[in-house]
């Protein structure tokens, strides 16, 4: 679909919004005096160009990490994927409409799934790995100047804290962070029950996001769990992972009944509100003065 409009007076439209680093909504293709409305966000990298990004300059980066994995029978493989990317977009979203230079990088698709090796198709991508990956990107921000960036995880089995203090070491100009983004509100305030995967906060999250590749509720499973015969193993000082095939049947972990959509869309905003801000924050934050 297109509109007539003279050329010229669109090109200045075009470089005015790139220069002052405001949203720029129209790309221009006058070969046929046609105009393509482009719905490049400007603070998501996979979405921009380099006519865009050559003259841009960023504070702070986010890299969004997930997994491919089941999720109980109901929801896809990827959904720590569409949570951390369309999450992390929101939150950019919110903090770059108040002025943050924030840029939103391509989320990694594989996460760490060692205890799900007898689950088809769970990609796993050992720690070890993840660090050199890791370590590539940092290298790259390090290299051009942007020296924050934020591991915004979604994935349970993923843990940054150990990567981010060995990779301080070596890049002593970056500061990194990372969060485990949907734990930035208590979640007793917005779901009735509690759980850790494909349960009624994933599912309600997935309903409002991607509600297409949510099957409908009469092939939900119940996530039930088993715990831990060693009493302790069960509370929170002791850790051991967990055989996830020998803990759930169908993958979920917590009963994902009362999900809905209007409680994920919630949960969403208000913590998409306070993760936008912190981003704005850290973005205008002078990380050789962090502490007061
Ligand atoms: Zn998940």
């Amino acid at each position: 679909m297109g509109f007539f409009l003279p050329s010229a007076e669109l090109m200045k439209l075009y470089r005015t919004s790139a220069k002052d680093g405001t949203i720029i909504d129209h790309d221009i293709n006058c070969g046929n005096n046609t105009v393509n409305t482009n719905k490049m966000r400007p603070y998501i990298l996979a979405e921009s160009n380099w006519n865009y990004i050559k003259d841009m300059k960023f504070d702070m980066a986010i890299l969004p990490w997930g997994a491919t994995e089941a999720h109980n029978y109901h929801l896809p493989y990827a959904s720590d994927n569409i949570e951390a990317e369309m999450a992390a977009a929101e939150a950019a979203r919110k903090a770059w409409d108040k002025g943050a230079k924030v840029i939103v990088l391509p989320t990694v698709p594989f996460g760490v799934n060692t205890g799900q090796s007898d689950i088809y198709l769970d990609i796993n991508l050992n720690p070890s790995t993840q660090i050199l990956i890791l370590q590539d990107v940092v290298e790259v921000l390090n290299r051009q100047g942007i020296y924050k960036l934020m591991i915004f995880n979604s994935h349970g089995g993923n843990d940054f804290k150990q990567m981010i203090r060995e990779l301080g070491l070596k890049f002593p100009k970056m500061f990194i962070c990372s969060t485990n983004w949907f734990t930035a509100l208590n979640r007793s305030d917005y779901f009735d029950n509690s759980g850790d995967h494909a349960e009624e906060m994933e599912t309600s999250v997935l309903l409002h996001l991607k509600p297409e590749l949510v099957l409908p509720k009469e092939k939900w499973g119940d996530g039930k769990t088993k715990k831990f015969k060693v009493k302790a193993l069960n509370e929170s000082w002791l850790w051991a992972e967990r055989k996830w095939s020998s803990v759930s049947k169908d993958t979920g972990i917590g009963n994902p009944e009362l999900a809905s959509k209007e409680k994920g869309e919630r949960f969403l905003n208000d913590i998409t509100d306070k993760i936008g801000d912190a981003i704005y924050e850290l973005c205008k934050a002078d990380i050789d003065d962090l502490y007061e």
